[in-house]
């Protein structure tokens, strides 16, 4: 996927997940979007960085990038929902594309959907909002019924006595 399919992606989640930690709709609701968009934003668009530094869909697109973005803020107390924009750049580059990317890099095999269309496919931007859309009922059921998203963090600091 290439950065406008990024972009649109985060945008439209932060929107989404906007609405799931704060459904009221009034201006609580547009404060939590602003919180969110950047941070997505940015973190949509770094695994990208790869194409310039290391290999691209490896180095920056694997689980253990994301684990340390998961991770970062429970210890730092910052870059909180930056690993939203990882993890959702990674799932469109797996659903949204035809290339895979290497879920275990160092290990180099590149994993892949089926599902994929070509990135400069005139398909790609509603396959983008269909995965988005997938994704935020996602969240969306993991905050109401696992653990609250926005809490997450705070509670886990809590329990590993950080
Ligand atoms: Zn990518």
């Amino acid at each position: 996927m290439n950065k406008r399919g990024h972009v649109l992606n985060a945008i439209l989640l932060a929107i989404g997940l906007g609405y799931v930690l704060e459904p009221s709709g009034d201006i609580e609701t547009f404060i939590v979007i602003a919180q969110l968009s950047i941070p997505i934003t940015l973190g949509a668009l770094f695994p990208d960085v790869d194409t310039d530094f290391g290999k691209h869909r490896k180095t920056l697109h694997n689980l253990p990038i994301l684990a340390i973005f998961v991770i970062w803020p429970i210890v730092f107390n910052n870059l909180h929902y930056v690993w939203i924009g990882i993890l959702t750049h990674y799932i469109l580059d797996l659903a949204g594309s035809k290339r895979g990317i290497a879920l275990f890099y160092p290990y180099k095999k590149e994993y892949n959907l089926p599902i994929g269309v070509p990135v400069s496919s005139s398909k790609a931007d509603i396959v983008t909002v269909i995965i988005t859309v997938a994704e935020v009922a996602l969240f969306a059921v993991v905050h109401w019924y696992i653990i609250p998203l926005d809490t997450a963090g705070a509670e886990i600091t809590t329990v590993v006595g950080l």
